[in-house]
């Protein structure tokens, strides 16, 4: 079974045209420490044992960011892929 990527714009892909992007997290709120928040978001990953938001760069294709829901424990891509 290989793991496939939903591109908008290619359709589904094997996940070797993609570079993960990493998990994302929401946004940084207002008046928060920025460089505090930018240390969490790219050294300190949640690691989740389930469904999680990622970005993929789409290398081999249309060259664009994809935003997917993964089940992690099962590489399983859930909702918008
Ligand atoms: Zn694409």
């Amino acid at each position: 079974m290989a793991l496939k990527v939903t591109c908008p714009n290619c359709g589904p892909r094997q996940y070797m045209e993609f570079w993960f992007g990493g998990e994302l997290l929401p946004p940084t709120a207002p008046g928060a420490d920025e460089l505090a928040a930018d240390f969490e978001r790219v050294w300190l990953r949640t690691n989740r044992a389930g469904v999680q938001r990622e970005r993929w760069f789409h290398h081999a294709g249309c060259r664009r960011w994809v935003e997917t829901e993964r089940d992690t424990l099962t590489n399983e891509f859930h909702g918008r892929e």
